[in-house]
């Protein structure tokens, strides 16, 4: 028997299926052809991987890129932590800690600082004093209190502390020297011996204590000290590395290292061993 509307039916389903397949096929073939230009635009240079990955602080202009043509990348030799590109053996870096003893190092040559009884490496002298106009235009009375202090001068402030402490008996001369590293420094080790430290206060104090001294004045010194090229040589986040927190004591290094120190908080120690 024939059955006509069978047969048409049976037609239409082919038909139907040869359409939904040759659309299948044309939309297939439209991706590919989307995937093929959007590969030839990227290479043809509107985009260039390897050039942004080289910008950085040592080179500021990355690289170029040419439409059409396909560049290697050249390698880049890349610190993992920036620094300025400075040497660290040069005389401002001079670094002087309990595992640092400079021995009997003394500056070149050391000048008053305004005729007062306390003197600077002439070297650095013009930023100190800049320094200190700085913050008497910005209305205080900067004080030094301690700047230069030569080997024997320290040995002899030293020694005097040690047998100040063993001197009631309590301790032996060598337990009192232990402790008098505590609370001063030991010969050789004091920033002041390099001739670029200073101590800077509103008046004069017999002994130093940050509680005592004009805060609005080391507010101002500790945010300014960089641009005159000074650092703030003990911070009180820093203690733990040096020793010592003493806002009142800034030490020169010039003002490439200065800002970069004082911009992310370090101690010289810190910023020295960038460079090891
Ligand atoms: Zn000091």
């Amino acid at each position: 028997m024939d059955f006509p509307h069978i047969k048409r039916e049976k037609e239409a389903v082919r038909v139907r299926t040869r359409h939904i397949l040759m659309s299948f096929a044309f939309i297939m073939l439209t991706i590919f052809l989307i995937l093929i230009i959007a590969s030839r635009t990227s290479e043809a240079g509107g985009i260039n991987l390897s050039g942004q990955a080289a910008a950085g602080p040592d080179n500021a202009l990355g690289d170029i890129s040419i439409p059409g043509v396909t560049q290697t990348p050249e390698p880049t030799v890349r610190p993992t932590v920036y620094r300025p590109d400075i040497d660290v053996s040069s005389w401002e870096f001079i670094l002087a800690n309990s595992e640092h003893n400079i021995g009997t190092y003394a500056p070149e040559q050391t000048v008053s600082i305004e005729g007062t009884a306390q003197y600077f490496d002439s070297r650095a002298i013009d930023y100190l004093l800049a320094f200190i106009q700085g913050a008497r235009d910005a209305g205080f009375t900067p004080y030094i209190m301690t700047a230069y202090i030569n080997y024997s001068s320290q040995e002899y402030i030293f020694n005097g502390r040690a047998s100040q402490i063993a001197w009631g008996g309590t301790y032996t001369y060598e337990e009192a020297v232990e402790i008098a590293r505590t609370v001063t420094s030991y010969p050789g080790t004091s920033d002041h011996q390099t001739g670029l430290a200073v101590d800077i206060t509103d008046r004069y104090y017999s002994s130093l204590s940050s509680a005592d001294i004009d805060e609005d004045l080391l507010n101002w010194l500790a945010e300014h000290c960089a641009e005159y090229g000074f650092i703030l040589r003990y911070p009180a986040l820093k203690e733990s590395v040096t020793g010592w927190n003493e806002p009142w004591h800034f030490r020169y290094v010039g003002t490439t290292a200065a800002e970069y120190i004082m911009e992310r908080g370090l101690c010289l120690e810190e910023f020295l061993e960038l460079y090891e």
